[in-house]
């Protein structure tokens, strides 16, 4: 057997294993194991067409995550979460987008955020060809929250609404998916308002990419000023940190992780039902 495993984890079967390798899908016995776009070859990615025409654009940020997390964080968490749902339905996953905007880390080292005329223009061009390619469900999952980057996605999907006609399209911010799972799992996270390098990310990057997790970080709250915009955003929060990241275990982070795969496999189940306007 020809195997090795790749930075994901997964063993990537030899093309001597199944007749379906050819089309470089990964395959587990005869379940479709992953479906990243940039692994498929052209003739997998049509036969996955002939299944499904939803596609998974991931989207995070370039940001500061405390000193124990990695820069990648927000995009390595929606990119995690679609792997997941990869697993459990046909859909086919794009290559994620780490750029996005971001306000509030923007002084600290490590945050690159990119302007809303040039996301909304990338969101714009990558969904048009998708949906010229046939793939009509388009999916935008955010691991980052912040408000103007979600208004971003949604302007951009409401213009794809507009001007492609066979276009279903679902914006989805983790972070609200979360709230929904903790509104039935009340337990999974102890630290209330934690949102930003506390107990959730750390806890779905150890169990996720655990090589990228450097220790632990204090816990912060920052207190910005209310309806004022502050030019120095890094002296309200020195380290980054916005939560507590102490109480977060591997495990906690794959329940999460389960449990939001879990439901972004329901939001898709009921776009690719969904008929209407
Ligand atoms: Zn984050």
């Amino acid at each position: 057997m020809l195997a090795s495993n790749n930075r994901r984890g997964e063993e990537r079967v030899g093309p001597e294993n199944s007749g379906d390798d050819a089309f470089g899908y990964l395959r587990e016995g005869e379940r479709l194991l992953m479906a990243l776009w940039e692994d498929l070859t052209m003739p997998g990615l049509e036969a996955l067409r002939q299944q499904t025409q939803t596609v998974i654009l991931p989207l995070g940020s370039l940001e500061e995550h405390g000193p124990h997390l990695p820069l990648g964080t927000d995009t390595f968490h929606a990119l995690e979460v679609a792997r997941r749902v990869a697993k459990l339905r046909p859909v086919v996953v794009a290559p994620p987008l780490f750029y996005g905007m971001c306000r509030s880390t923007r002084e600290h080292p490590g945050t690159v955020s990119i302007s809303g005329d040039a996301f909304r223009a990338m969101l714009l061009s990558v969904g048009r060809e998708f949906c010229r390619q046939g793939w009509h469900n388009l999916v935008f999952v955010s691991g980052h929250a912040g408000g103007t980057h979600i208004s971003a996605i949604v302007e951009a999907g409401e213009l794809l609404l507009a001007e492609l006609p066979e276009a279903r399209i679902a914006v989805v911010n983790l972070l609200e998916v979360l709230r929904e799972v903790l509104g039935d799992q009340p337990d999974l996270v102890q630290t209330r308002g934690d949102s930003h390098a506390g107990e959730v990310e750390t806890a779905i990057m150890m169990a996720a990419y655990p090589d990228l997790v450097r220790g632990a970080a204090p816990e912060e709250w920052p207190r910005f000023p209310k309806y004022v915009l502050v030019r120095d955003k890094r002296r309200y929060w020195p380290g980054g940190v916005w939560g507590n990241p102490a109480p977060a275990t591997a495990a906690q982070g794959e329940a999460i992780l389960t449990a939001e795969a879990d439901s972004l496999s329901m939001i898709i189940s009921k776009l690719e039902e969904f008929g209407g306007c």
